[in-house]
């Protein structure tokens, strides 16, 4: 498992312009492309944007039960904690994990699920794993002296590490499992939240570390008579084995005389068809749009490769990792992988070619038409191994996505395009139109009724709402204010982690901050900050911490600007959840509330400030 080099394609001659030290790697034409996509992009945009989904509350409910686990009762508790962690989740676990490294013994996680995991905890569908290479996207791996089997991981092992990692640092002890907050309550006299939950609690705790998820609440579309359907149904995050047979690895034996339907054609989706597939004796493959997929290539980690390794190993490769798809410049590509690939190409390859071409330094607007161009020739190679692996040329056709790549979750797979050359296997492709209707027997689609004895819903999760409705409770601050009103339009934070008027309260996660391709890195990054703030508060015996409103006013200020950088991109993207269902600014948009300028800068930036020692904007008492 030898690194690739990072290394420029040797080519001279003088060509003035980009296009055309660009042009003799181009063998498309890239207006034809552009209209394409903004045809797709058109023909897919609807009024209703984020509306067209329906909450998962009242007669919707139950899809959100969870089916894992039996409910376990116990007596309401009353007691106090120093910390409390709100999920479970790798947000959850790396902040329990940072503060019993940091000696923190009075800690307890509510978690709603019936064990740790979070994201892995609900999505045990069968084929499920992570696209990020396990040595970065398995946090705590030298810690735990753990080596994942495969270069990426199946979600059972994902989520027997995040259990590991709890049992390691003693998170199970005092943890309030299957238990969902309903709310919580700051005590100014006594610098304390008070949490109630649905089990009755009504615990205290001086800090709160809020790591809920940001991708936790299924969501069913709106369908007309999606609630007449008299067959079977369930979300793909709450995977019914009852119903289907087989685990995790497949083997759904108990569809072999069934007629099943699956709505979505997402990352989930992508991963769980193959199984499907293979198993149902009718498979129908509902289509909104195709999502891009690129070559899996996934292998067994080689011992002598792990034996290698020396102290340090993962930090090093998280960063190598992370600064390449933040496009950074790296001597060596540890990972290389589809990921490195496309950040490489769009970002370093071409752009050192087309410079040495020109014989100059290309300038901001050259960088981000040479991006496109080298985006055009990668979805050119994602359409063309469609065409190639798909039997059908209608099919394959229709499995080809027309639009950028990173407009949508780019997904790595090398199973799901050749499930299409399954006789019993049906693409029905909606020409972006979605379902037209749910009868009492099955899915309507253009006129014609697909009757299936079950559907699978593979619609995702609940993205652009406020955060207090996805986490599902209010926070109630200094003053009687109320978190959802304070961010009714929009998350207002300090770099992030705290937000005025929300005393001692952390949040982790998509709140303000930077997020990277691998999560937990960012988290661990977040989490580690927490805890940094919290020593300071101990050393200068303080209670308290809050951010100043100057503070969280000049962090505002900085969002706002750095925010411009992806919005035309986004604009002329397919719909999805990365631009708000085609209508951007929403100021609960899934990247509103991200740090435009990237990762790099934003850890570097939290490094510094936690250097200085002064916890400027910051105020102890
Ligand atoms: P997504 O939101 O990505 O996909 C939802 C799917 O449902 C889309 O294909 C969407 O079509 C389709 N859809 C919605 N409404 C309708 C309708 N009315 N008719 C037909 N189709 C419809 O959810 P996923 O669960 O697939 O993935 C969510 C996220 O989870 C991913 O983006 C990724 O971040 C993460 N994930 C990560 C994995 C990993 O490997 N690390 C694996 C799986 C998920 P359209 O595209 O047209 O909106």
């Amino acid at each position: 498992m030898s690194p690739t080099p990072v290394t420029a394609i040797a080519e001279a001659s003088e060509p003035a312009t980009l296009e055309e030290a660009f042009l003799p790697d181009i063998d498309f034409d890239p207006d034809e492309l552009r209209d394409r996509y903004r045809a797709e992009r058109d023909k897919r945009l609807r009024d209703d944007g984020n509306e067209q989904y329906v909450e998962v509350v009242g007669d919707f409910s139950n899809y959100v039960d969870d089916p894992y686990t039996e409910r376990v009762e116990r007596e309401p508790l009353f007691d106090e904690v120093e910390v409390a962690i709100i999920g479970g989740g790798f947000g959850g676990l790396l902040m329990g994990a940072e503060l019993r490294k940091a000696g923190c013994e009075s800690i307890r996680v509510i978690e709603k699920a019936g064990d740790f995991g979070g994201t892995w905890y609900w999505n045990r569908y069968p084929g499920a794993m992570c696209d990020v290479e396990s040595y970065c996207y398995l946090p705590l791996l030298e810690e735990l002296a753990y080596m994942p089997k495969h270069k990426y991981s199946f979600a059972p092992e994902i989520f027997e590490h995040s259990k590991a990692i709890a049992r390691h640092f003693g998170l199970y002890d005092n943890a309030c499992l299957q238990t969902s907050v309903a709310e919580m309550r700051w005590d100014d006299d006594q610098a304390q939240w008070i949490i109630s939950t649905d089990r009755g609690d009504r615990m205290r705790a001086r800090f709160v570390a809020m790591a809920n998820g940001p991708l936790n609440r299924p969501k069913l579309p709106g369908i007309a008579g999606i609630d007449s359907y008299e067959g079977h149904t369930f979300h793909t995050s709450r995977w019914d084995y009852d119903y289907t047979g087989g685990n995790s690895e497949g083997g759904l034996t108990k569809l072999a005389d069934k007629r099943v339907g699956i709505i979505g054609t997402g990352a989930t989706a992508v991963q769980c068809i193959p199984h499907l597939g293979e198993s149902a004796k009718e498979l129908f493959v509902f289509q909104r749009t195709p999502s891009s997929i690129d070559v899996r290539a996934n292998r067994e980690t080689d011992p002598e490769w792990a034996a290698s390794l020396e102290p340090g190993w993962q930090r090093r490769r998280m960063e190598n990792f992370n600064i390449l798809v933040s496009g950074g410049d790296q001597d060596v590509d540890l990972v290389s992988d589809g990921w490195t690939d496309i950040f490489r190409n769009l970002t370093g390859i071409a752009a050192k070619t087309a410079a040495r071409r020109l014989g100059r330094r290309l300038t901001g607007s050259e960088k981000g038409r040479l991006m496109e161009l080298a985006d055009f020739q990668k979805m050119n190679t994602v359409r063309s191994r469609a065409a190639e692996v798909v039997e059908d040329t209608e099919t394959a056709e229709a499995l080809q996505p027309w639009y950028r790549q990173f407009c949508k979750r780019p997904c790595f797979h090398d199973e799901y395009l050749p499930t299409f050359n399954l006789p019993s296997v049906h693409l029905v492709d909606t020409d972006g139109r979605g379902v037209e209707r749910i009868t009492s027997r099955g899915v309507v689609v253009g006129g014609t009724e697909y009757e299936v004895d079950c559907i699978v819903f593979a619609t995702g999760f609940e993205v652009g709402t406020t955060y207090t409705r996805r986490a599902g409770y209010d926070i109630i601050g200094r003053g009687g204010q109320t978190l959802s009103d304070k961010w009714s339009d929009g998350v207002k934070t300090f770099h992030g982690l705290t937000s005025h008027g929300f005393p001692n309260c952390f949040f982790l996660g998509f709140t303000q901050s930077a997020v990277t391709v691998n999560v937990p890195h960012a988290l661990g990054e977040q989490a580690a900050h927490v805890v940094y703030m919290l020593n300071e508060a101990a050393d200068r015996g303080c209670t308290r911490i809050e951010p100043t409103i100057e503070a969280e006013q000049w962090w505002q200020d900085e969002m706002a600007d750095k925010a411009r950088l992806g919005v035309q991109f986004y604009e002329a993207c397919t719909p999805g959840y990365y631009n708000n269902e085609g209508k951007l600014g929403n100021p609960n948009g899934f990247f509103s509330a991200m740090y435009g300028a990237g990762p790099i800068k934003f850890f570097r930036m939290l490094d510094e400030w936690r250097s200085t020692g002064r916890l400027e904007g910051i105020d102890l008492s």
